[in-house]
């Protein structure tokens, strides 16, 4: 069946029929009924938008037919256009049914007057279909909201009782930067969830930080000192924030304060034992070197001055590692000192090239290209360099003993210094770790000694001289490790 049909009901085939063709012509979906009882039975089962009832049928009349569509739910509010003889009828027929829309036309039916009043109701007929879908639509939608809104709800229920489980300070703030949420840890160090902790005086702002730091959209970072409420006393945190996006734009941000006080005091206490012990190490050493070295000029015999030559190289490996050990305690407490001059480059280069050859005589150490230039920095300490870089090409070499010294002038107006070896080479995932400190590369811990602090002091030193630095390997093929210095 068509949905918004109009039902006639007549007892005469005949007016059926004209009313039907009427109706049809002007493509109106259109279902009859011969009788009352023929009309209910219809009704029950389909939904019509209008109701055409002749009031005089044998059996029940239109007004019986009236009454009971009146009791059922389904066509209560179907409008009917009563056909009746007489206007007179027409009080009976608002009695018999006052519910729903009705109108009546007299017989004999005028086909315009029926049309018309046929197209009132049904535009009427659809402008309610067409309200009652939009309700439907509204209605759906207002339900999709109230799960949204509950999922949401609970979600947020569970990211803080998450956050109160964990032992940091942690907070969600909008995407603003305004808090929005903090844990109970956060009231040992705030007495409010509405404010940040206040920063030790000497340390950046927190709140002025990590607002700079929204305007990124990126994770941010800082250590900071917060004063615990209990005991007035600084402590240092990590004060690590995220973004939460949800398509595209950044829902909120969640953070939290970690408390690293004790690991900062441990690098402390370690960077003082290194301070002293290298300190304590290095008097007795200088004398031992200067009683190795008296030794040496006096012996005569060979196998004596044999054994006083191997004393004295393990002396001064030995004295070299106590002095990288001195500089890093040096790096630490900002205290290396640099004593800049203008030099010429070429001659210090072939000197630790010298230097090489003599210290590693089976290793082939090749210069290409011309360093003739005058640098404005620290010869010993740019030597240092230097030679660390050349030490760990001879150090981390394979079969194949060359190493390439190879230097140039770039585009920049810089001296561009590279070493080269093709050696065991350093794997991609090493590269960027190298210049920290303590670092060494995991396979050759166990076949290779070292303390992985050279390439730390040496990248202190190339940043200090506002050098690039930086370097290129594939492992097996071997390693390039390279700095450029201004020449200016
Ligand atoms: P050390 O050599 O004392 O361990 P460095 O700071 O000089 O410390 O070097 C750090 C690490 O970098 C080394 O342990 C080694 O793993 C790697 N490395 C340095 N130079 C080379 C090189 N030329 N070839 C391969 N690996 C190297």
């Amino acid at each position: 069946m068509k949905f918004g049909m109009i039902l006639i009901i007549d007892d005469k085939p005949e007016n059926l029929f004209s009313l039907k063709t009427v109706l049809t012509l002007h493509s109106f979906p259109v279902d009859t009924a011969e009788s009352g009882e023929e009309a209910l039975k219809k009704v029950l089962k389909n939904s019509y938008a209008l109701i055409i009832l002749d009031v005089q049928m044998p059996g029940m009349d239109g007004f019986e037919v009236a009454e009971a569509l009146s009791g059922y739910s389904k066509s209560r509010d179907v409008p009917i256009i009563f056909l009746s003889a007489a206007s007179t009828e027409k009080k009976f027929i608002t009695r018999g049914y006052t519910s729903g829309g009705i109108d009546y036309i007299t017989k004999p039916i005028d086909p315009d007057i029926l049309l018309l009043k046929v197209k009132t109701f049904y535009k009427l007929f659809e402008q309610t279909r067409q309200l009652n879908e939009m309700q439907d639509i509204l209605r759906s939608e207002i339900e999709f909201r109230k799960k949204a809104q509950t999922e949401i709800n609970a979600r947020a229920l569970e990211l803080k009782s998450i956050l109160e489980s964990i032992p940091q300070l942690a907070f969600t703030t909008k995407a603003t930067g305004e808090l929005e949420y903090a844990n109970s840890q956060w009231l040992n160090y705030v007495s409010s969830v509405f404010r940040f902790p206040a920063a030790y005086p000497d340390d950046n702002d927190i709140e002025s930080s990590f607002r700079a730091a929204i305007v990124s959209g990126k994770p941010f970072e800082m250590e900071v000192r917060i004063k615990r409420l209990k005991d007035n006393v600084y402590r240092y945190h990590l004060l690590r924030v995220l973004p939460v996006w949800e398509n595209n734009t950044i829902l909120r941000w969640v953070g939290t304060f970690t408390d690293i006080e004790d690991q900062k005091q441990a690098v402390k206490r370690k960077d003082e034992f290194i301070s002293i012990a290298s300190h304590e190490l290095k008097t007795p050493l200088t004398t031992i070197k200067a009683y190795v070295q008296l030794l040496e000029r006096m012996s005569n015999d060979p196998t004596a001055h044999n054994y006083v030559n191997k004393a004295l190289f393990q002396v001064n490996k030995l004295d070299k590692l106590i002095a990288d050990l001195l500089d890093i305690s040096k790096i630490e407490s900002g205290k290396m000192k640099f004593d800049k001059k203008k030099f010429r480059f070429e001659p210090m280069l072939s000197g630790v090239l010298d230097m090489a050859r003599q210290t590693y005589p089976e290793f082939v150490f090749q210069q290409n290209g011309k360093a003739d230039a005058e640098i404005y920095g620290d010869e010993t300490r740019l030597e240092q360099v230097l030679v660390n870089f050349i030490s760990n090409s001879v150090k981390y070499s394979s079969s194949r003993k060359e190493v390439f010294i190879e230097t140039s002038i770039t585009g920049e107006n810089k001296l561009l210094v590279s070493v080269k070896d093709f050696g065991i080479g350093i794997p991609k995932e090493h590269q960027q770790n190298l210049f920290e400190k303590f670092y060494r590369v995991e396979d050759q811990v166990k076949t290779t000694q070292g303390l992985g602090i050279g390439l730390y002091i040496c990248a202190e030193i190339l940043q200090r001289h506002n050098c690039d630095y930086g370097v290129q390997s594939e492992p097996s093929d071997g390693t390039t490790f390279y700095f450029s210095i201004p020449l200016n």
